[in-house]
């Protein structure tokens, strides 16, 4: 990988000198600020259209935004960016947009920057676009580049903007390398100091709700448990329906643990964003566990600390009060009770266990919720993460797929068409 770059780095360097070189009569004052215009524009576009000097950035912190409206992800990342930079605007920071398009056409482009509040290099300067795709070696988008002003060489441009804003937010500006090794020594500090008491018991409130309601639990009594934080709501229909999963495979766990006699045991604690106390009410009283007060302020709290970004969300904190996995909901649906108790360990076992079963799987299979034969993929071979068309949860790992359509069931919700004579038979 290093390699790759540094030969990149060399293609590249021809390419910047012979660009400023072009450029130098725009802007001499700072190398990156001349990557923004060409030999006969020294402006970029504000969404409105109206020309804006590239010298007015002098001095900020730019982001090249490398992006299409017809991609989803793309899109997505943009709201997110969007919010962030209104935010960063708000606060007085130095701090610029700049768009580089790949959208199919002017209209296009139009549109798509007509929902950006930030700065575009014009559509019809294709040779511009080039040129920084080509010295940022953009492989796939969106991509966000940091570029520090003032400076060249290393460290002036950061390239994993993206996963920097999705990670940190407008927390991270100036995007340095500096002020991300801060945050990094936050985050484990953080993690450090985390307890079950410190994540669950509020500024008045050393109890958690149980059955029968109001009965009160102790948050103490947890500690030592494996216990899932389970963020949902009764209005999210992906919810109500993992809900009913979850339960089973709670009680699941719960026996085995009882019968095998052991120490350990397994809690989840429902952390609601429920509307109303009377939903709140009938939805609690579906689980079988414990739950945060409706509208507890330690709610919100949680939410941000964990990053919680859509619900149902399942996060397991183990029996020394750190945090396991962020990831309960996915294991408990490839796993279902062996996921517990979701440790590292845990998972990389079920993994070999289930590359072992996947080798005994044919490689074809005709699944009755699908027209077209499906195909069985790894995460090496075209699989990934997905969503399962036939139950509608998360999955990742092995898969079956529709090349043609894009189709992907998990492996244990393929129900074979009986099989009559194949077409190659
Ligand atoms: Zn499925
Ligand atoms: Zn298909």
């Amino acid at each position: 990988m290093k390699e790759v770059s540094q030969e990149n780095k060399k293609i590249n360097k021809e390419d910047d000198e012979s660009e400023v070189f072009v450029h130098d009569k725009f802007v001499s004052s700072s190398t990156n600020l001349s990557l923004l215009t060409s030999k006969d524009r020294d402006f970029l576009l504000s969404p409105t259209g109206t020309q804006v000097k590239v010298s007015d950035l002098e001095g900020k912190v730019i982001g090249l935004y490398f992006s299409a409206n017809w991609y989803l992800p793309c899109r997505k990342f943009t709201e997110h960016l969007v919010n962030l930079y209104d935010q960063l605007k708000a606060n007085g920071s130095q701090f610029e947009v700049v768009f580089v398009s790949s959208d199919e056409d002017l209209n296009a482009f139009n549109n798509y920057h007509s929902l950006m509040p930030w700065l575009a290099i014009p559509f019809s300067d294709l040779e511009s676009k080039k040129s920084l795709n080509r010295r940022f070696d953009v492989e796939g988008i969106p991509c966000l580049i940091i570029l520090q002003p003032g400076r060249t060489g290393d460290g002036a441009a950061f390239r994993d903007g993206v996963d920097i804003m999705y990670r940190y937010g407008v927390k991270a500006f100036p995007f340095t390398d500096e002020r991300l090794e801060e945050l990094k020594r936050e985050e484990l500090e953080r993690y450090e100091s985390q307890t079950l008491l410190n994540l669950l018991a509020g500024h008045d409130r050393d109890f958690l709700l149980g059955h029968p309601t109001p009965k009160q639990v102790p948050v103490d009594s947890l500690i030592g448990k494996t216990v899932g934080l389970y963020f949902t709501a009764q209005w999210c229909l992906p919810g109500v329906k993992f809900t009913l999963r979850l339960i089973s495979i709670y009680h699941k766990i719960k026996e085995e643990l009882l019968a095998e006699n052991k120490d350990d045991d397994f809690e989840i604690v429902l952390v609601s964003t429920d509307r109303d106390q009377t939903e709140f009410d009938a939805h609690f009283n579906t689980m079988p566990w414990l739950a945060l007060p409706f509208k507890d302020p330690i709610t919100k709290t949680l939410t941000n600390y964990f990053d919680i970004q859509g619900i149902p969300s399942l996060v397991i904190v183990g029996p020394d009060g750190k945090t396991v996995t962020k990831q309960g909901r996915n294991l408990i649906n490839l796993y279902k009770e062996n996921a517990y108790p979701f440790t590292e360990a845990k998972v990389e076992l079920l993994e070999k266990l289930m590359d072992e079963e996947a080798k005994n799987l044919p490689r074809l299979e005709k699944h009755i919720g699908h027209r077209h034969e499906l195909t069985l993929v790894s995460e090496g071979t075209g699989g990934g993460p997905f969503i399962c068309c036939d139950c509608d949860e998360q999955g990742s790992g092995w898969a079956y797929q529709c090349i043609e359509c894009g189709y992907e069931v998990h492996p244990k919700c393929v129900r074979a068409v009986e099989s009559g004579p194949t077409s190659d038979a």
